[in-house]
């Protein structure tokens, strides 16, 4: 579907469970979420209606995240059925990686194309304090066995904090050497959850190409990161800049919640409920969500923050 900025709406992002194994400071409270109830959210059945309305409509690119979606009960057959539905060329998913030692094999086998994995540091005490607990060994044995899977193209996000992870750009950008990997940076984003981080945390994706001198640009990919390369690496530095450039005039992508909400834009509060329709009613509401879809997330800054309503583990990240 096109929307009314003439935008080609071919990206859904939909989570699957608003629960998480970690806590990231920047995503979610400390005492987790307020658990729902089971009735609130998006049945394994109504997902899938939701996956084939979506397709219907146009929708081409499918990525399962949460909260955490590997901690949900069913990933491996929700991600096989969602990787046949009719329209879907690309399913991917979003993790943390520690369940990936156990579930990787199945989720390739199940039809899961590319996975991005989160790792914001290389020091485990900082990862711990990060996550409020994680351990960065799980995270780094979920690479390696993502790998050894036979996942390619695998994508490692990394949220840019500064005075958290700034000092470790080279170290992190580094593993694009070590693995064949992307590594990129996303700029961290002003939450409703997350005023614990003060403007010095907000810091432009620029400063990457400030301190990695032997960067060479790379042709984009039509995704919506800014791509360069050290040399003599197996993958591309990407640089994801939602705050200091915006890419709102390019955005392909709706979100489905957990609880069953269609969010056109991710800084918008509008949201469109699916719960409880039928296929045909869940196309009539998925139509109306991308036709009123905003033009662009307004102003984000540590003053400015995103009107989402939510923070990143109640719409997916
Ligand atoms: N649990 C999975 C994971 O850790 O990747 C998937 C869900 S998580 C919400 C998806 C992505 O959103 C992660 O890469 C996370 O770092 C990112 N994220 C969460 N809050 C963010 C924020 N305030 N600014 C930028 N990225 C954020």
């Amino acid at each position: 579907m096109i929307d009314t900025f003439g935008r080609s709406i071919t990206y859904l992002r939909l989570s699957v469970t608003e629960l998480c194994n970690l806590r990231c400071r920047y995503c979610m409270p400390a005492e987790g979420v307020c658990k729902k109830r089971h009735e609130e959210m998006l049945s394994q059945e109504e997902t899938l209606t939701a996956i084939r309305a979506a397709a219907s409509l146009g929708i081409t690119k499918l990525r399962i995240t949460g909260g955490e979606p590997l901690v949900k009960p069913n990933i491996v057959p929700l991600c096989r059925e969602a990787a046949t539905t009719a329209g879907i060329r690309e399913l991917c998913l979003t993790t943390n990686g520690l369940l990936l030692p156990k579930l990787a094999a199945e989720l390739r086998g199940a039809g899961v194309d590319r996975l991005n994995i989160s790792l914001d540091t290389l020091d485990a005490g900082r990862y711990r304090s990060i996550t409020r607990g994680g351990s960065l060994k799980d995270a780094l044995d979920g690479i390696e066995t993502a790998l050894a899977a036979g996942f390619d193209r695998i994508k490692l996000n990394t949220v840019l904090i500064g005075g958290f992870n700034d000092d470790e750009i080279p170290a992190l950008a580094e593993l694009t050497r070590r693995w064949p990997v992307d590594l990129r940076f996303i700029e961290l984003m002003p939450m409703p959850g997350n005023r614990e981080f003060g403007p010095e945390s907000f810091i432009p994706c620029s400063v990457v190409t400030d301190r990695l001198k032997d960067l060479s640009p790379v042709a984009e990919d039509g995704g919506v990161a800014k791509l360069y390369r050290l040399p003599e690496a197996q993958g591309n530095i990407g640089l994801i800049s939602p705050v200091s450039a915006h890419f709102c005039a390019t955005c392909n992508r709706i979100r489905i919640t957990a609880d069953g909400r269609v969010k056109p834009c991710l800084h918008s509060a509008a949201e469109y409920p699916l719960k409880g329709l039928d296929e045909e009613g869940m196309r009539e509401v998925l139509r109306a969500a991308i036709l009123g879809k905003p033009q662009w997330h307004g102003e984000l800054s540590y003053e400015a923050r995103s009107r989402a309503g939510r923070n990143m583990n109640q719409i997916g990240g």
